[in-house]
């Protein structure tokens, strides 16, 4: 490994490589082009080999493999990651800001003194140094930082890249720790899942969402018909699901689900940070909402100034009579 290579923690849910970790290894790829380095994926688990197919992306792929490796639990992974970043000193660790990144990466940043920046959206190699895009305050602000030092451990916000389905040199080694792993103190006991039953909004390619101005739970229906006219679902802000109109499990934003749909229709949702968060990374944003001014329009690809309640009918209407 170089000085100029990225390395990206790969992150394994269900026995399967988290979609973040196809948005950082894309990251990666946009930084490793500037600095003429590698994207090396590393993997930490028990045996990593069923994980390479889903890693094409990355140019070396490093199994660390051992079975106190199998769920995450913090300390045997700060040890094999500590030891895989101190030895290769990479120009970059990128790692997801999910539960296990907020967990792994500032305890990184202070074993091995490395600058840490959260909430990265945006890395671009600047002479040799990192300038980096992030956001703080929910999303309300941002701030541009330049980080000269290296290895520097940046905590990537899911959404803020696209996974660029391109492949890299995909070349695989598998290592062990080089001394014995210690249990720790905290150890994984049981992975608790959401309530089943309901619809998946993460896996929908088409879901019409509803804020607060779709202002009753009966109109709730309304944006139902259309959904399942369009072959999709419903989903919600916060606020709906906080009266509880919807159930929690069609919340999409900060506090909610990420959702990436081919299409994202925004029935009266101003487009706070804390939903944007959740649906930015959709095809198509299409925002419908009845005040010029909502900040959804800033960042929706069209945008539509009418009542919701009134277009909702009519737009059951005009799909049925399509199909
Ligand atoms: C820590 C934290 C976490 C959060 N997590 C989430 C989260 O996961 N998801 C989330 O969504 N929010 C979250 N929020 C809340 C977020 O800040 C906003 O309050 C929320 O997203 C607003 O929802 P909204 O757009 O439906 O409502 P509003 O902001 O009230 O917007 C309603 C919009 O509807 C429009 N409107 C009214 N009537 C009509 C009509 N007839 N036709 C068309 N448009 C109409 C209005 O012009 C307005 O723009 C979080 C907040 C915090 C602090």
């Amino acid at each position: 490994m170089s000085a100029s290579d990225i390395l990206v923690l790969a992150e394994i849910q269900r026995d399967a490589v988290a979609d973040v970790t196809q948005e950082l290894l894309a990251a990666a790829r946009g930084v490793a082009a500037a600095t003429g380095g590698q994207v090396v994926a590393l993997v930490l688990s028990k045996n990593g080999d069923a994980y390479v197919p889903a890693l094409k992306a990355a140019d070396r792929i490093v199994l660390l493999n051992d079975p106190l490796l199998a769920d995450y639990s913090p300390e045997p992974f700060l040890a094999v990651l500590q030891e895989v970043v101190a030895a290769e000193q990479p120009r970059a660790v990128l790692i997801g800001s999910t539960s296990i990144g907020w967990d792994l990466a500032p305890m990184l940043s202070a074993k091995l003194s490395a600058p840490l920046v959260v909430g990265c959206k945006a890395i671009q190699a600047e002479g040799g140094a990192l300038r980096v895009t992030t956001s703080f305050c929910g999303g309300k602000m941002m701030a541009e930082v330049k980080v000269a030092d290296a290895p520097a451990v940046l905590m990537v916000l899911p959404g803020s890249f696209r996974a660029s389905g391109e492949t890299g040199q995909g070349k695989v080694e598998a290592r062990s720790p080089s001394a014995p792993l210690a249990a720790g103190a905290v150890g994984f006991e049981e992975l608790i899942l959401p309530e089943a039953g309901d619809v998946d909004i993460t896996q929908q390619d088409v879901l019409v969402a509803v804020g607060r101005g779709i202002q009753q739970q009966d109109n709730v229906e309304l944006a139902e018909q259309l959904a399942e006219a369009l072959g999709g679902a419903v989903c919600a802000s916060r606020p709906v699901v906080d009266q509880g109109w919807l159930p929690s499990t069609r919340q999409v934003g900060k506090s909610g689900m990420t959702v990436r749909p081919k299409l994202y229709l925004a029935l009266g949702i101003s487009g706070a940070p804390e939903h944007q968060e959740g649906m930015s990374g959709s095809d198509l944003i299409i925002a419908v909402n009845t005040d010029a001014k909502a900040p959804i329009f800033d960042f929706a690809h069209y945008g539509a100034e009418v009542d919701a309640l009134d277009l909702l009918p009519k737009l059951v209407e005009a799909v049925q009579a399509k199909k």
